[in-house]
């Protein structure tokens, strides 16, 4: 008997009912690994619709991703997406990419540009032989494989977007070359991600928009999260975590209470679903978890 077919997030994500997903990142060294898949087991508890590694900058995880993906395929009940960008890759390399994934059994690939090398804000270029845009990666990805392509999204327009039109033109772009959902960068205020699916849907792009979710566990390195992303935290935020900035648990507490309520807001006011950015711990997202009373 053959297997049964692998399903598609854009499908899974389309159907109406809230998604979960939570997204992890290739980990450096063994402890890390180890912790991953700590978190990966216990995160499996939840029955998450699916959930996503991330690509390393500049291409730096290639083989970890493909392998993380491909072991979540065979060894967990877990759906796994995997996060491909264009850094430093010919089509030529990003096609053997999507033949490893798909030998490895992942048909779900989220497409994307990827940060130029020396960080966020710096100049991006194209490698000869490569493409320049997410949009055109989706192109290339939907002409070379079968799988179900995502893409990104910005609650607040991309930092190098000219302007918000200019931000959900690059959206629209990639829904045109067949991206079926799209995932957004850490929501900060839910009335951001209110405002980006606005400006979508009056673009014309009516795919699923699931908000990305982060809870603030500490202030400084939440401060630099943000400012990579050419954001910051907004005032009320910190007006919450600053009374418990010498008490390490006190803080986590409150972040974690803030991102229940956004999520929650995010939910009722009709996001499509959550996806947590766990940074390969499983603890913050479970508490959220519990305080939404999402059914196991
Ligand atoms: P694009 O959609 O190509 O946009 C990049 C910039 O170009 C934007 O400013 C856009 O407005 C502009 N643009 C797009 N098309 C055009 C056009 N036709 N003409 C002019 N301007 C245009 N990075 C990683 O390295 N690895 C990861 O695993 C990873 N995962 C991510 C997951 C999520 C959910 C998100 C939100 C981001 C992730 N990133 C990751 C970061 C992402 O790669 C960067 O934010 C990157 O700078 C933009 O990627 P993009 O796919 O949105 O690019």
């Amino acid at each position: 008997m053959s297997p049964a077919p692998v399903p598609g997030i854009g499908d899974l994500v389309s159907r109406g009912d809230h998604s979960f997903s939570f997204e992890f990142f290739p980990p450096k060294d063994e402890a890390g690994e180890r912790v991953l898949w700590d978190s990966i087991r216990e995160l499996e508890k939840l029955r998450p619709t699916f959930v996503s590694v991330t690509y390393g900058a500049g291409g730096s995880t290639r083989d970890r991703t493909v392998a993380i993906t491909g072991r979540i395929a065979r060894e967990t009940s877990l759906l796994p997406m995997a996060h491909l960008t264009c850094v430093g890759h010919t089509c030529a390399e990003i096609g053997q990419i999507l033949d490893d994934l798909v030998a490895a059994g992942v048909r779900n690939v989220l497409a994307l540009r990827g940060d130029p090398p020396a960080g966020p804000g710096t100049p991006w270029v194209q490698t000869e032989g490569g493409v320049r845009y997410a949009s055109e990666l989706v192109s290339f990805i939907r002409s070379a494989a079968e799988v179900s392509v995502g893409v990104a999204a910005f609650p607040e327009g991309h930092r190098d977007a000219e302007s918000l039109e200019a931000d959900v033109r690059a959206l629209r772009a990639k829904y045109d070359a067949g991206a079926e959902f799209a995932i957004t960068d850490m929501v900060l205020r839910a009335s951001d991600y209110f405002g980006l699916v606005e400006r979508a849907r009056a673009a014309g792009v009516d795919f699923p928009i699931i908000p990305g979710v982060m809870p603030i566990l500490g202030i400084a390195s939440m401060r630099r999260m943000a400012e990579m992303s050419g954001r910051a935290i907004p005032g009320e935020t910190e007006d919450r975590l600053l009374p418990h900035q010498d008490d390490p648990a006190a803080l986590r507490a409150e972040g974690v209470r803030i991102a229940t309520e956004m999520c929650a807001e995010l939910l009722a006011g009709g996001a499509p679903g959550l996806h947590f950015y766990t940074l390969n711990r499983s603890r913050a997202t479970r508490e959220i978890w519990a305080a939404l009373r999402i059914p196991v």
